[in-house]
């Protein structure tokens, strides 16, 4: 054994993002043991820039080809190899030089470049977890046949697997996945059909970026993440509960056939599914401010309203069926939120357009992959023509 241990090295997905930023905090934090080897942005280059040059990996990609000439001439007095544009982002996947695939880019363009990680049977960190919610059997039966382990960093997924560590010949019963319910928890249509884009993205315990903090106001989220966990773990729908429980402290958690059931607890704090991906089987020690439980003498816990909160029916009824309709429902959803988040249509109009999508796209029952980069595209022109884009 070599007395200094190999740094491990992290090719990150979406490096600008809320869950790349905090990432590479933790790399800095723990650079003796993590190194940023991969970075990629979809449009800002200047963060970038900004992160190759303090990080110095091996490449960058900035998926927007406009920037390809100003990313490069920041770069050019190191040795970074600078790419861009969409098969750039599958090209660096299918490099030999890391250890860990981080996948922090938002939506559907995560699949491609997750796929080809899985290939090359490296240890996935899966922050986008709209790749499992379009094609899990296909990402998860990839991961079997290349023998690539995908770690959770969503942070209901990472409690539920860290309940899990220890247990692998105990059956689970079911999962119970929390919900904080979003920052209009308790509110009714009539309130809902005023809500402006800044209302809507200000989540009260996480910070995070744009289309994930409107999904949990819509409780989509909770609805993707249910179809999340389907795949990761295996699991029949009628094993897969949801509790709203709006102080974020348990992460959620898992029933075994003994009744027992464990929990994961702790201040809601991304960076630690993120360093807890990055560094598994070890955890990685910190100084992060600690749970304390006289600071916290109610955890309460309750039903969602799904009568207000249609997106999670939606998302049941996708998860039941299966086949191509969560890639529909996914696809309705990010046209739909992006409409939302450009002022474009009302909030409560983003249920009505996926559930409109839903019921208008051919079902297909075994989806090859090339069906769901059908279906997709199918899903994303008749929501798009529903808004009138
Ligand atoms: P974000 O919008 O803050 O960042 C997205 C990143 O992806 C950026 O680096 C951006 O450049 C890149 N990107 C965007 N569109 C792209 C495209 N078409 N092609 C290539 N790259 C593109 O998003 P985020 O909040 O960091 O979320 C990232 C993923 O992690 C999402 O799937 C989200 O659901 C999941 N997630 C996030 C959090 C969180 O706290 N932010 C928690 C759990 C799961
Ligand atoms: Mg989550």
């Amino acid at each position: 054994m070599p007395e200094i241990a190999q740094k491990k090295r992290i090719a990150i997905f979406g490096s600008t993002g809320s869950i790349g930023t905090q990432a590479l905090d933790v790399i800095r934090t723990h650079n003796d043991m993590l190194e940023a080897e991969i970075l990629t942005a979809q449009t800002n280059h200047e963060l970038l820039i900004k992160q190759a040059l303090e990080f110095t990996p091996n490449a960058v990609v900035i998926g927007d080809e406009t920037k390809f000439e100003l990313v490069k001439e920041a770069l050019a007095l190191t040795n970074i190899k600078v790419f861009a544009g969409e098969k750039a982002l599958e090209e660096v996947a299918d490099f030999d030089t890391y250890d860990v695939m981080l996948t922090a880019i938002v939506g559907f363009a995560g699949l491609r470049p997750t796929l080809k990680g899985v290939k090359k049977g490296k240890v996935i960190a899966l922050a986008n977890k709209e790749t499992l919610v379009v094609a899990g059997d296909i990402v998860m039966q990839q991961a079997m046949q290349y023998q690539s382990p995908i770690i959770p960093v969503d942070s209901e997924h990472s409690a539920i697997f860290q309940c899990l560590v220890g247990e692998a010949r105990n059956p689970i019963e079911k999962i119970i996945l929390t919900a904080s319910g979003g920052p209009f928890l308790g509110k009714k249509p009539n309130f809902l059909v005023n809500v402006k884009r800044e209302h809507a993205l200000q989540h009260p315990n996480w910070s995070m970026g744009a289309k994930i903090s409107i999904d949990s106001a819509t409780l989509m989220n909770k609805g993707l993440e249910m179809i999340e966990a389907k795949w990761l773990f295996n699991l029949t729908p009628e094993q897969i509960e949801v509790i709203v429980h709006p102080q974020s402290i348990i992460h959620s958690m898992v029933q075994f056939e003994d009744g027992s059931i464990k929990a994961q607890m702790g201040l809601p704090d991304m960076k630690l599914p993120i360093q807890y991906a990055m560094g598994f089987p070890e955890r990685i020690k910190n100084d992060f401010p600690r749970f304390n439980f006289k600071k916290y003498p109610n955890l309460t816990f309750e039903e969602p309203d799904y009568k207000t909160f249609r997106n999670l029916d939606l998302s049941i009824q996708a998860l039941k069926i299966g086949g191509n309709k969560p890639c529909v429902l996914n696809a309705a959803n990010e046209i739909a939120v992006w409409a939302f988040l450009q002022n474009r249509i009302g909030f409560l109009d983003i249920t009505a357009v996926v559930e409109k999508t839903m019921d208008k796209i051919p079902f297909i029952e075994n989806p090859t992959l090339d069906e769901y980069f059908e279906t997709d595209g199918e899903a994303r022109t008749f929501a798009a023509s529903i808004m009138k884009m």
